[in-house]
């Protein structure tokens, strides 16, 4: 069998005693696009701080290319490369001197380096660019620099984390374009934290991360193919209270999804304006559709707090009457 890239088992990380990650246990094939998806704090950064051997996980053993991160740091350390959410780019030196610096870092040098920096500005797009300063870039040229930084030394993985958070749509196309390029040319396998869907979509795995736990993990398609076929997807001000309503006078059964109900009925367009005629002063919309990752990012995250709040209050007032 092929080593994993990526290969964490029982992992579970404590910051004192907050539980940060909890007995997260998952695999990246080697060459694979592997998506995190997780609300904020979910425990995402942990995990990648972890893996780039940052620090050892409180409980558990992460390995990359079958090193383990906490025993052979230096060795998973020349196999990595992350591009983090801060990127560091010296302004004042121009695009080739932050390569140069970088290189330096690794231990390349002469001819080999020239080549490396070379190769790398041309296939990220950014070669015409090379001499002006960093300061003078705008935030996607910056992004794709910063990742010919993290690719320098040639690593078998490269962790990214909310790597185009703040760019605009444009500039996030071309980011893709060239990890794209990247993965093509040299079999890179990417490990990618994200909160869009459009990315995570991309993904030929996503993990989704919830309260430090992992609660799903597959291929894009099959997650969503759990969701069930085509449904109604109805937009409400109290989710809870319109499931139960739902429930009780149809029979069918109801999903509270974020502020959605999913309803599945065996023949949805047929029952929808049932739906409306019944319950339509509940609804503000709803559509017949197959389910998207964003519906399986919202069945399996954390519910919030405000969600929570509604359903005790739902079920207290069916209780009583
Ligand atoms: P985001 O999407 O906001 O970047 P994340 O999914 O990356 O979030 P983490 O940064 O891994 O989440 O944080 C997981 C949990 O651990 C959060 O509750 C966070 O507040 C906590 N945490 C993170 N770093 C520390 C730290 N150094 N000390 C104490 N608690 C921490």
């Amino acid at each position: 069998m092929t080593t994993p890239a990526v290969d964490i088992q029982g992992v579970t990380h404590r910051y004192g005693t907050h539980l940060a990650l909890q007995d997260v246990t998952l695999q990246v094939a080697p060459g694979a696009l592997y998506g995190l998806l997780g609300p904020n704090g979910s425990g995402k950064t942990t995990l990648f701080r972890i893996l780039s051997t940052l620090m050892p996980p409180s409980e558990g053993r992460a390995q990359v290319f079958g090193l383990d991160t906490a025993q052979k740091p230096d060795a998973v350390r020349q196999r990595i490369g992350a591009v983090f959410q801060d990127e560091a780019l010296d302004d004042a030196l121009t695009v080739r001197e932050n390569l140069r610096f970088q290189a330096a870092l690794y231990g390349l040098r002469g001819t080999g380096r020239r080549e490396r920096i070379d190769a790398l500005l041309q296939r990220l797009d950014v070669a015409d660019r090379a001499d002006d300063a960093a300061g003078d870039l705008s935030g996607g040229l910056r992004r794709r620099v910063d990742l010919a930084r993290g690719l320098l030394h040639r690593p078998d993985l490269l962790l990214l984390d909310e790597p185009t958070s703040g760019l605009d749509p444009a500039a996030r196309r071309t980011f893709w374009t060239a990890v794209q390029r990247l993965r093509e040319a040299e079999g890179t396998t990417l490990l990618l934290a994200t909160h869009l869907m459009d990315e995570a979509d991309r993904c030929d795995r996503v993990g989704i991360l919830s309260d430090g736990a992992l609660v799903a993990d597959g291929a894009p398609d099959t997650l969503k193919d759990a969701l069930g076929d085509e449904t109604i997807w109805v937009e409400t001000d109290a989710p809870a209270r319109l499931c139960n309503r739902i429930e009780a006078q149809f029979g069918v059964s109801t999903r509270v999804v974020g502020s959605t109900v999913q309803v599945a009925p065996p023949d949805p367009p047929a029952f929808l304006s049932s739906l409306y005629e019944a319950l339509g002063d509940r609804i503000r919309s709803a559509t017949v559709r197959t389910p998207t990752l964003e519906d399986v990012f919202m069945v399996h995250a954390e519910v919030s707090p405000e969600d929570r709040r509604e359903r005790v209050l739902a079920q207290t007032e069916e209780t009583e009457g």
